[in-house]
């Protein structure tokens, strides 16, 4: 299981990441933050979080030798 991070706002819409660490997602919405606020504004963004399960493989090797 792991876990990821992206910000999203209704207005200013989603980062467009799936960042590993909070950390980095921090970072990243503080960035949209400063951006923002260059231009007059705010980021409404705010950081969620999904957990992920592990992968397994949906299809075998069938038709794969195109
Ligand atoms: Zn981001």
């Amino acid at each position: 299981m792991a876990e990821i991070y992206t910000n999203i706002g209704p207005i200013r819409g989603s980062c467009g990441h799936a960042h590993k660490s909070m950390n980095t997602a921090v970072k990243c919405l503080h960035r949209d933050q400063h951006g923002c606020k260059k231009q007059g504004g705010y980021s409404d963004r705010r950081i969620y979080v999904a957990t992920v399960g592990d992968w397994a493989i949906l299809t075998d090797d069938e038709g794969a030798d195109e």
